[in-house]
């Protein structure tokens, strides 16, 4: 019998995830990247001996990356390693405050008392709603494909009941008073592209999440892991095309019916799924569908996450007193945040997330050596019109110069390697409307059944899977959503 024949566009931790489960179901599965090497916002950058994650590099729910390889009848432990990291990030502030954040209750409070001690019970009452949250917006519906409205309808009494109308720094403001706190428990949504004062409440989620299983880093890098799926879907059967775009999803009788890539390779499948971004998916690969340009007008309407600047560069020296994950506060939170999300402002100051896994595993760099990069959230470029040729150079030089002065002592003198990533990287390697950085907005009104749907209502044998579909971005989260997607695939390949 022959075997059904699927497509997935885009190899980010969605599109493997999916391919990974269509392989190992009995589908016939090609995978088909753009660029020279897997991952997608996972990409791999390797300057003068440093090894550069480009994007995700705290991974948390280990136990759906675990799923994939147990779909596979394989064992996780056989292909990649996952290293706890303690505290999960450190949190600073210029005025000299600093907080571990972590799941140790004991040393949570004890910084608390230190801080406010007023705010322990509130961050008591904290926890009990986060766990409600977490069960009924994770456990009960993240891996759960919205495909018609009547979804949405029956979710709603629970959306009302734990106030996801509200956003999550005034959700959190109930529970906890001091400033510099507030921040410690509002700023999650930061990491899936959400500003937490727009963010719904529902994204306090993601305290839970890390609470119950922790934060990980992959032996090796984030890059490590990327390539123990390649392994495991290549194993299974499958065929992965790299440095091949896709050019075009053709259509038949309003379904899909093949593709052709920018090397002129054309073939035909029965199911096709886009992990690239969803408004190139249907502005660009399927511009003859009329169904898809309405769709694609309908996607141009809404609001994209912020964008990222990140300089990843590497020091002849190492610097034990930062943690591997570090959050560094500036002088504004709701202003530097209005400035990205709302203004379109390039702002003075910044907020920056710096990566150091050289703590955890120093073989991603030479030895005695240490390997970051630093990310700064910036406008995406429907926001703010800066030409990133000049304006890049500029921003990077700000941003080391302030880590020098107050966390990289002797930085510029010991900087061995750097490179940039800017808002026009997101657009240009990637396909990233907007150069955003984690697709369509976390707000209430742009999720589940709002978001960009796992299989197509009018175009048949259409999927998709990654952040711009429920449930979002994030790691846990599109190999959630792949997990949905092929819920639908499946069924649909093999009955
Ligand atoms: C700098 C940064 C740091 C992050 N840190 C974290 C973190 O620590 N933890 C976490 O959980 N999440 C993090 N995230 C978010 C997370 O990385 C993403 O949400 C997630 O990886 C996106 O996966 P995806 O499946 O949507 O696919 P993507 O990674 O977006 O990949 C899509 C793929 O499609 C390909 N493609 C596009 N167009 C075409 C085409 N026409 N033909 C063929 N291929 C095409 C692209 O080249 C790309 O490889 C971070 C994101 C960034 C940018």
């Amino acid at each position: 019998m022959k075997l059904p024949r699927a497509a997935v566009i885009g190899s980010g931790f969605g599109g493997l995830a999916l391919a990974v489960r269509l392989q190992a179901a009995g589908i016939d599965t090609t995978l088909i990247e753009k660029r020279d090497k897997p991952g997608g916002r996972a990409y791999v950058y390797e300057d003068a001996g440093y090894k550069f994650d480009g994007g995700p590099t705290i991974i948390t729910a280990p136990h759906c990356i675990e799923e994939l390889f147990t779909a596979a009848g394989r064992e996780m432990s056989d292909y990649a390693e996952l290293l706890p990291v303690m505290p999960f990030y450190r949190l600073y502030w210029e005025d000299g405050f600093s907080f571990d954040y972590s799941n140790d209750l004991e040393s949570i409070n004890e910084q608390i008392a230190g801080k406010s001690p007023a705010d322990i019970d509130g961050y008591a009452r904290f926890l009990r709603y986060a766990e409600d949250v977490f069960q009924e917006g994770y456990v009960k519906l993240a891996h759960v494909p919205f495909l018609d409205f009547w979804s949405m309808i029956r979710v709603a009494p629970q959306l009302i009941r734990l106030k996801s109308y509200r956003n999550v720094y005034s959700i959190i403001s109930t529970f906890i008073k001091d400033p510099h706190l507030r921040q410690v428990f509002s700023f999650h949504p930061l990491l899936v592209g959400g500003n937490p004062f727009s963010s719904s409440s529902i994204y306090t989620l993601i305290h839970m999440l890390e609470r119950k299983w922790g934060v990980f880093f992959v032996r090796g890098g984030t890059g490590a892991l990327v390539d123990a799926l390649v392994r495991l879907f290549r194993e299974l059967g499958g065929e992965v095309r790299l440095g091949s775009p896709v050019e075009k999803i053709h259509t038949a009788n309003g379904r899909v019916s093949g593709l052709t890539t920018a090397d002129g390779w054309t073939a035909d499948f029965d199911a096709l799924a886009s992990n690239a971004d969803v408004v190139h998916t249907y502005g660009t690969l399927l511009s003859d569908e009329p169904q898809a340009r309405r769709r694609y007008a309908q996607l141009l309407r809404r609001r994209y996450s912020m964008s990222l600047f990140v300089v990843y560069f590497g020091v002849r020296r190492r610097h034990t007193q930062l943690a591997h994950h570090d959050i560094l506060f500036g002088p504004r939170y709701r202003e530097l945040l209005d400035d990205i999300f709302t203004h379109g402002q390039l702002a003075d100051d910044f907020s920056l997330y710096l990566h150091a896994p050289t703590l955890t595993d120093p073989s991603v760099a030479p030895a005695d050596c240490e390997a970051f990069y630093v990310l700064s959230p910036v406008p995406h470029l429907g926001k703010a019109r800066l030409d990133w040729s000049v304006e890049g150079p500029r921003y990077r030089d700000r941003i080391l110069d302030y880590l020098e002065r107050l966390y990289i002592p002797n930085l510029s003198a010991d900087l061995e390697t750097v490179r940039i990533l800017t808002p026009d990287g997101f657009a240009e390697d990637l396909n990233s409307h907007l150069g955003s950085a984690f697709s369509l907005e976390p707000i209430l009104t742009q999720s589940a059944w709002f978001r960009v749907h796992n299989r197509d209502q009018r175009i048949g044998g259409l999927y998709f899977a990654g952040a711009g579909t429920h449930p979002g971005a994030g790691v846990p989260g599109v190999v959630n959503s792949a997990k949905a997607t092929a819920g639908l695939m499946i069924p649909d390949l093999l009955s």
